[in-house]
C-alpha cells in the first residue's frame, strides 16, 4: 500500500501581526509590490542583516535596499506534521525553513516551503519566492521549489 503524497501547505495569517521599524520598513513595503530586496551597505558594500540598524561589518548605518532575483537555496527545513494549537489544525504539513538567497551575500531569510511534496525536499534545493498577500495587507515571502 503506497502513502498518500503529502503536500506542504502554510501557517494561518492570524497567528501573527507584523510591527516595522525604520530598519524593516522599507523590506515589507517592497514586499507589497512583490519584489524581494535586501538591505546593503553603501559604506563598505556588503549584505546587511535585515533589521539591524548597523552593518555588523564596517558599523556604518548607510543602507541602500538590493533587489534580488528571488531564488534560493533550502539552507535547512523541518517538517511539522502534528498541530502544536488549534489555529494549526488545518496547516499541516507545513514546513519552516531557512533560505540562502541569491545575490545577499550568503544571508538567509526564515519561511515557510509551501505546496512542496515532502519527500521532494532536499538540503540544497532551488527555490524561488511566492508571495502571499494576506487581508490586512501585509505581503508574505514564501518560497515554492523551482522548476
Ligand atoms: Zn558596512
Ligand atoms: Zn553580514
Amino acid at each position: 500500500m503506497t502513502e498518500p503524497v503529502l503536500v506542504s501547505k502554510a501557517p494561518p495569517d492570524s497567528l501573527f501581526e507584523l510591527a516595522t521599524d525604520q530598519w524593516t520598513e522599507p523590506y515589507w513595503q517592497a514586499a507589497r509590490e512583490h519584489r524581494l530586496v535586501w538591505p546593503t551597505c553603501t559604506a563598505c558594500g556588503a549584505a546587511r542583516e535585515l533589521g539591524a540598524p548597523f552593518c555588523h561589518h564596517c558599523l556604518s548605518q548607510d543602507i541602500a535596499w538590493k533587489p534580488l532575483s528571488g531564488r534560493g537555496t533550502l539552507y535547512s527545513y523541518t517538517v511539522v506534521r502534528f498541530p502544536l494549537i488549534e489555529a494549526m489544525n488545518d496547516c499541516v504539513p507545513y514546513v519552516p525553513a531557512v533560505v540562502e538567497l541569491e545575490g545577499a551575500g550568503g544571508h538567509r531569510l526564515i519561511s515557510n516551503v509551501v505546496g512542496a511534496p515532502l519527500d521532494a525536499l532536499r538540503v540544497g534545493a532551488a527555490v524561488e519566492v511566492s508571495w502571499h498577500d494576506r487581508a490586512d495587507g501585509v505581503t508574505v515571502a514564501r518560497f515554492v521549489l523551482a522548476e
